[in-house]
């Protein structure tokens, strides 16, 4: 089965990579990094979304929905909690 995002087992534990925003981080378990609010196998199979990200616009295959919010991130930084996505103007998306 295709895995959306990436995950590798590496020697501090395990490294996943967003298939939505590309975002890398490395956590110790699986376990640690889905209380830390990613998705990722083997508590979501099939694909690997970041805290930030809605796993729903990976599942539907609409993840350009929210290219304004990668915008503002790349620009202002990394929110520290999810945030509703947002377009350029400010209004919110339904996928
Ligand atoms: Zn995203
Ligand atoms: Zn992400």
């Amino acid at each position: 089965m295709r895995l959306y995002g990436k995950r590798e087992s590496i020697a501090e534990g395990v490294r996943l990579t967003c298939a939505c925003c590309g975002f890398t981080k490395v956590f110790s378990n699986d376990r640690e990094a889905f209380d830390l609010g990613w998705d990722g196998p083997p508590y979501f199979t099939g694909y690997v979304a970041c805290d930030l990200c809605p796993g729903s616009f990976i599942v539907l295959g609409k993840t350009h929905l929210h290219d304004a919010d990668h915008k503002r991130w790349a620009q202002s930084g990394r929110p520290d909690r999810f945030q509703i996505p947002r377009d350029e103007e400010g209004g919110r998306i339904v996928p």
